[in-house]
């Protein structure tokens, strides 16, 4: 655990990234754009639903690309909308 000050010298603790639940993901994006670390990567996830129509099997999820680049804001928690980010 990191302990930081703010300017005015208050405590605080960033909550550094350490996954993304991509079978929670639904590739909104938001994380990615509120994030000023380029810490996330869009990339495609293939289910597979076990029919064989080949139709619908991949979808585009968030992963975490650079962890070691994150700040600990917190701020792709705060915009995602399915709770994905583990930190
Ligand atoms: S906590 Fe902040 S720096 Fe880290 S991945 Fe989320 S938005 Fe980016
Ligand atoms: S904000 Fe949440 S749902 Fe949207 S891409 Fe990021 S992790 Fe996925």
């Amino acid at each position: 655990m990191v302990t930081a000050v703010t300017a005015d010298g208050s405590p605080w603790e960033p909550q550094f990234i350490r996954a993304v639940d991509s079978s929670e993901c639904i590739g909104c994006g938001r994380c990615y754009k509120v994030c000023g670390r380029d810490v996330f990567e869009l990339i495609e996830n293939e289910d597979d639903d076990g029919d064989d129509d080949y139709s619908d099997d991949v979808r585009m999820v968030m992963t975490v690309s650079h962890a070691g680049d994150c700040i600990g804001c917190g701020a792709c928690e705060r915009v995602c909308p399915r709770n994905c980010h583990q930190h």
